[in-house]
């Protein structure tokens, strides 16, 4: 069972932006910026390209309108989209407020403190 999938289940907490019957978002713990969210299905499936199709499109519908919050609420350039999966084989959408493309390099993070974390999930949350 994967790490997503016991924050899925509620067997261990995270910072939640938003879910729906297929798929959860939650704000990454390592974030390469603030804002740094992923918008994971609940299905658990390792690759991007293993969902069925229409999974994957909804996974992009899903994304689009967690991005389109992270907009609202983060000031950067845009928000950038990245699909990797090779630390968490569960698939995931990272979604990351950019201003320069070191913020999409996934070497440089920012650190968080849990009060942060929190009220940048209700900020994020009051925009979507
Ligand atoms: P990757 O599988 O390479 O796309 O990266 C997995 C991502 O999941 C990394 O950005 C981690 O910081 C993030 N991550 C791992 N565990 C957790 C967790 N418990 N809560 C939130 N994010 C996590």
């Amino acid at each position: 069972m994967s790490i997503f999938t016991k924050i899925i289940n509620g067997e261990i907490p995270c910072y939640k932006i938003a879910e729906d019957t297929n798929f959860i978002a939650f704000l990454d713990i390592n974030p390469n910026a603030k804002g740094h969210t992923l918008c994971v299905p609940k299905k658990e499936v390792n690759r991007l390209l293993e969902m069925d199709e229409d999974l994957y499109l909804r996974l992009m519908k899903f994304s689009r309108k967690v991005g389109l919050a992270l907009e609202k609420t983060i000031p950067c350039n845009r928000v950038g989209m990245a699909v990797i999966g090779l630390e968490v084989p569960h698939v995931h959408v990272h979604l990351i407020p950019i201003n320069e493309m070191r913020d999409m390099t996934f070497k440089h993070k920012v650190s968080l403190t849990e009060d942060e974390f929190i009220a940048l999930a209700e900020a994020i949350k009051e925009n979507l």
